[in-house]
């Protein structure tokens, strides 16, 4: 996870990005403010798949075109370039990438010309971009995975994507942005991991109502997650871009709601269950940013996932 934010500029969580590494072939979800940073973070904590300043990554997937998912995309494609990267990126996401990635390129010509042109002689090859927008079904395949693109819910964003990653051995699910989606359950059932957005009930009741009903039309909440987890029953439940509009602080102080809300709505987990919540504060070597991991023992899934958004917020 090398961020797991929201478009509020949280100094512990950069924007949304997430790298899949195959066989020693990184694949990126999502290239949000500090992409690049995070990549080079993961890189001198071990996985160097990625390559020093994500020179390897070469392939990239974007869920929708939202800011917060999407601020990175002049430093993926310039700044593995400007560390060496001699191919050209390979980005696949929704319609209005193509127009996107030309006007970003246009953007940063200038810079561009004077890299190639001047004392470093910069290759010209490794900051063009392969833009290709998609739809539904397969959205990629290779020696390594099949990737899998679904719609989402996200209501402004009509054209949103879940991505789901077959690899031998191992199926992982990526929500992107989004409302309780049927595709999701579709998609991911029996996953082994499940990378699913969440906001905390309890930052839900200190926004306004217009946030509410933005969040009821584009996010999940963390009760609807845990029946979708009941359903999906994913090996591992990761759970990011966690909203807390309204107030990182005051978020902090929400501990005991979900207690309170969290009883006996949904059935205990028959089978183990490990949940991550995500920051992008490092707490173990080479890991993924993960904040805690809720063993597979708890009462229900809704009572783990709540307790572990909120205890999440908590310094
Ligand atoms: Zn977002
Ligand atoms: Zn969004």
């Amino acid at each position: 996870m090398l961020g797991t934010g929201t478009p509020r500029p949280d100094p512990n969580r950069s924007g949304p990005a997430t790298a899949i590494v195959v066989n020693g072939t990184p694949y990126l979800i999502d290239f949000g403010p500090g992409v690049i940073r995070r990549a080079t973070a993961a890189y001198e904590n071990g996985v160097t798949a990625l390559g020093f300043g994500g020179i390897n990554i070469k392939t990239a997937f974007l869920t929708h075109l939202h800011s917060d998912h999407t601020l990175g995309y002049p430093d993926l494609i310039f700044t593995p370039w400007v560390m060496g990267r001699q191919t050209p990126l390979d980005v696949y996401g929704p319609k209005g990438l193509k127009e996107m990635t030309e006007n970003v390129l246009k953007a940063w010509q200038i810079d561009t010309e004077a890299r190639i042109n001047g004392i470093n002689q910069h290759n010209s090859t490794g900051c063009k971009v392969n833009a290709r927008e998609i739809s539904t079904g397969v959205a990629y395949k290779d020696d390594n995975v099949t990737v899998v693109a679904f719609a989402v819910r996200h209501e402004e964003m009509i054209d949103a994507f879940g991505y789901r990653f077959e690899a031998p051995g191992r199926t992982i699910v990526i929500s992107g942005d989004t409302a309780p989606a049927q595709t999701i359950v579709d998609h991911g059932r029996g996953c082994d991991v499940l990378i699913h957005e969440a906001y905390s009930m309890a930052t839900y009741h200190q926004v306004s109502s217009r946030s509410q009903r933005f969040r009821r039309h584009h996010h999940t909440s963390s009760v609807e997650l845990a029946e979708i987890a009941n359903t999906v029953r994913p090996g591992l439940l990761v759970i990011y871009h966690r909203s807390n509009a309204g107030g990182g602080h005051r978020a902090r102080t929400g501990k005991t709601f979900c207690s309170r809300r969290s009883g006996g709505t949904t059935a205990a987990p028959s089978s183990p269950l490990t949940i991550w919540t995500c920051s992008d504060r490092r707490r173990r070597r080479g890991a993924a940013w993960t904040i805690g991991r809720l063993s597979a023992r708890s009462p229900s899934i809704l009572a783990g996932v709540n307790q572990r958004l909120e205890t999440a917020v908590s310094p």
